[in-house]
């Protein structure tokens, strides 16, 4: 089969459209012909090197897959060949008191699709039959590829984390980012008055679409300062943060006293510097997140299926374009999810 593959850590030019041997699905395994993958900001680090990441070579990216059962392997029952898939963009034990707790992005051996294990940067892949989601009807593939990952890490940030409730307010960074774009839906859901980012004029009205009720400028405001003004100087209750340190200051300044910062991703580098004063003093909570339970996949799934949750698409190429695909995410040029399709 075709896949992007890559044999070294580095810039989108490692990225290789190569031929490789096609995945044969094992006991208790389903063969999914890949329809569509959606990329994440996680493939740009993935491509580029993390510290404790170490990889069998070649590595294939790409964790968020919607396709069609194509085979079954020995030992599954009740899956049906032909049939619409979406995947669940993380494999775990199944075993263990975090798994049958439904805390299974605690558990100690929780890999996700495209970073700890080969992923979807190709024509088929073969995955446990336990990594099946029901596949919301009424949206093509390109569209249902954009939702698992994002949309479960957003889940898990503002409802299990943050715990938001109606009449907060949530300051949201990136709406154009995946999480962004996700957290902004799931926040408005709960009740939230939203404020969020965006870096150009373009993206506001996208922005306001996805329910955000205020919509600030990054590069010609100073968020923090907005965010005072905007809420007679009292801050937000809740801040949904995945840039890191070029955000990390400025979204500690913008809580309400009591507030929570919920982080899961440090998209600008890996440190930040923390006034522990003002945690302290200011009673602020700050919360880490990764991922979240794949049941709140179904919760999410049953709101886009009612039309209270869309996903957002930013553009389609082909998987060969993979290169053109990780430039445009690396320049933070897109709204929404950029998609491959093989
Ligand atoms: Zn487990």
């Amino acid at each position: 089969m075709k896949a992007v593959v890559f044999h070294q850590h580095g810039g989108p030019e490692v990225l290789q459209y190569e031929d490789v041997p096609d995945p044969r699905p094992g006991c208790g395994e389903v063969l999914v012909r890949i329809k569509a993958v959606a990329l994440n900001r996680l493939d740009l680090w993935v491509r580029n090197g993390l510290p404790k990441l170490r990889l069998a070579w070649p590595h294939i990216l790409g964790s968020d897959i919607a396709g069609v059962v194509e085979a079954v392997g020995d030992g599954v029952g009740g899956v049906e060949v032909g049939k619409p898939v979406l995947l669940q963009p993380a494999l775990s034990c199944g075993r263990c008191r975090m798994c049958l707790d439904g805390r299974d992005n605690l558990c100690r051996q929780y890999a996700i699709l495209g970073e700890n294990t080969r992923g979807g940067y190709a024509e088929r892949i073969a995955v446990p039959a336990t990594s099946l989601l029901p596949y919301p009807e009424g949206l093509d593939f390109e569209h249902a590829a954009c939702l698992p990952l994002t949309f479960l890490t957003a889940w898990q940030m503002v409802v299990r984390r943050a715990e938001v409730r109606a009449g907060e307010w949530v300051l949201v960074h990136a709406a154009g980012s995946g999480v962004g774009a996700a957290a902004i839906q799931i926040a408005k859901l709960h009740g939230a008055t939203v404020v969020t980012t965006v870096g150009s004029a373009d993206k506001v009205e996208k922005a306001r679409a996805l329910g955000a009720d205020h919509v600030i400028l990054y590069r010609e405001r100073d968020f923090a300062e907005e965010v005072r003004t905007l809420t007679g100087k009292r801050g937000v209750d809740v801040v949904i943060e995945h840039i890191g340190p070029a955000t990390f200051a400025g979204s500690l300044r913008s809580l309400a006293w009591g507030g929570r910062l919920v982080l899961c991703g440090s998209s600008s580098g890996p440190t930040a510097e923390v006034s522990l004063v003002d945690v302290f003093f200011r009673q602020l909570r700050i919360l880490g997140s990764t991922m979240g339970s794949k049941a709140d996949l179904f919760a999410v799934l049953d709101h886009v299926r009612a039309g209270r949750l869309r996903p957002v698409l930013d553009a389609v190429l082909p998987l060969s374009r993979a290169r053109e695909a990780h430039e445009r995410l690396e320049a933070r040029g897109q709204f929404g999810k950029i998609v491959l399709v093989p």
